[in-house]
Formats: structure tokens, sequence, C-alpha cells
């Protein structure tokens, strides 16, 4: 038996014994046959867990590869508590700016995917491009804000006591992205952090949606540090872009904070935002060559 396929064995065993709870803030059309089987499994034997996202409303698509298109390479970047692999794709040139993109924090955000897929759908081609579909496949899987064992990712960037963190932040420290951009919903907003590429390329996202205000990604804490904050540790003057999108479904992330009428939307809003989304960052960065 192959490493991948030891893996594979943990993972399912893992899988079959963890549900989705089936409240009124939880999709209850969740068909039952198609959680027990689990996750998806690419090419490379890397699995994404289906979860809350692939369900919560027609048209909604979780973190699996749903294009034709193939990464030019995929790695394991680490292994959350439950052992689901945590991992990062490249796609496009692997020379010149190279921008990693953070899919998924919070398990229950699933406007982010439609990101996500638009990038596997037309791949840039002004940039390199380290996709990691969902830093927290726990909590996509079981429809929660934080990962299996109640840790909200984007609180613990400098405590670091996920080890969904301890993978991002040994990540940045490896591939010394020149930005990253996190993908967050339901909000509706655009914030930079760290600098004059940053700032550049969120406010042309932003003049792209007609959204008006570029916002400031903030800081916490150090026990409550953001992620962006923990890549600034690691690597010092990392700068990066936080795009909350509106959600696909009044039933996406329930606990989300400051909802407001423009936190919610439909999947075809949402297709047409994640395509601005990715036209805008590839003609930013073609500019910035
Ligand atoms: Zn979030």
């Amino acid at each position: 038996m192959s490493p991948v396929n030891e893996e594979t064995a943990v993972v399912s065993s893992v899988a079959t014994s963890i549900s989705i709870p089936s409240t009124s803030e939880n999709p209850t059309s969740v068909p039952g046959t198609v959680m027990s089987s689990t996750t998806q499994v690419d090419d490379q034997g890397l699995e994404i867990p289906l979860g809350m996202c692939d369900f919560i409303t027609e048209g909604s698509m979780g973190f699996g590869n749903h294009s034709e298109n193939l990464p030019d390479s995929i790695v394991q970047i680490g292994l959350t508590g439950s052992y689901l692999p945590i991992i990062a794709e490249h796609w496009g040139p692997t020379s010149g700016l190279q921008v990693l993109v953070v899919g998924q924090v919070h398990g229950d955000e699933c406007a982010s995917a439609f990101v996500v897929n638009e990038l596997r759908q037309r791949p840039p081609q002004n940039f390199g491009l380290w996709l990691i579909p969902t830093l927290n496949p726990e909590g996509h899987f079981r429809g929660t804000r934080t990962n299996g064992s109640g840790v909200d990712l984007n609180r613990d960037g400098l405590a670091q006591d996920a080890p969904e963190t301890k993978a991002l932040m040994a990540f940045t420290e490896l591939v010394a992205p020149d930005l990253t951009v996190y993908l967050h919903s339901p909000l509706n907003w655009i914030a930079y952090f760290n600098g004059s590429l940053a700032k550049s390329v969120g406010s042309r996202i932003v003049n792209a949606l007609g959204m008006n205000v570029l916002y400031t990604s903030g800081t916490n804490p150090p026990e409550s540090a953001f992620l962006w904050q923990g890549q600034a540790d690691v690597l010092p003057g990392h700068q990066s872009i936080l795009i909350e999108m509106p959600s696909i479904s009044t039933k996406e992330a329930p606990a989300a904070p400051n909802r407001s009428p423009d936190s919610f939307s439909t999947v075809e809003k949402v297709s047409v935002f994640a395509s601005i989304v990715r036209d805008t960052l590839d003609e930013a960065m073609k500019e910035l060559e």
C-alpha cells in the first residue's frame, strides 16, 4: 500500500465519523448518500472533502476542481487534526510575480469557491498562482466557521495553535509570495494590508466591482491576530488583500458579525463577482510585471 493510499484510508475512517449538523443554520437537504462518499479524489490522489458548500443551495459548489484543467503541481502543505490533507496547487507562470490565494479560511463560507473555480477554469497568464482551495477542510466538511478543534483560524495568526495555521505560515516562508489574497464572505467589502502593491491591486478590484471604498485590513492583539499578521511575522513586510464576498445564500456563514443587506446575494451574482476578481487580478499583475 502506498503512502497516499494509507493516508486515504485514514481520511476515510475519520470522515465517516463526522457528520454535518442539520440545524436551522445549516442546509437540511444535505444528501446522506453523497456525504457517505465523503471525498473527491484528484489525479494526484489528494483529496478535498465534500462539505456544506457543495450542497448549500442550487448551483453552489465546494472546493474540488470542477474544471477540465489540472495545476502544474499540487502539494500537501499540512494535515488537519483529523488528518485531512491541506493542499496547495500551482497554476500559471513559474517565474515572475507569485500570488498566494487562500480560497477558504472559515468552513461555513462558500462564495469564495466561485473565485477558486474561476482561477482553475481560466488560470492566470500574468502571474504565478499558488492556490490553497481551502485552508479549513475540517470546517468545510463539518459546516463550521472554526476547524474541528474549535479554533477560528483567522484569530490564530500569531498564536498558531491550529495545524492549519502552522501549515500556512510554513508555506508562506517556503514560497515567499509577492502578495496573498484571502477570500472570505459574506460582508461584501475589500481591504488591503501592508503596502503599495496590495493597495494598488485592491483598488483595481474595488473599482472593477463598483465598490468605491477600499478598507484597511487592520490588526488584532497577538492572542487573536489575523492570518496576515502571522504572515508578516514570518515574511516581514508581506502584503495581502482581503476580499469579503457577498454570500451565495442566506444560509451561508450564519455566525458572521456585522451582516447587512449587502451581505446577501445569489449564485448568479457571485459568479459575476468572481469572474471580475479573476480578470482584474490578472490585468493588474500584467501592468506590474
Ligand atoms: Zn471568514
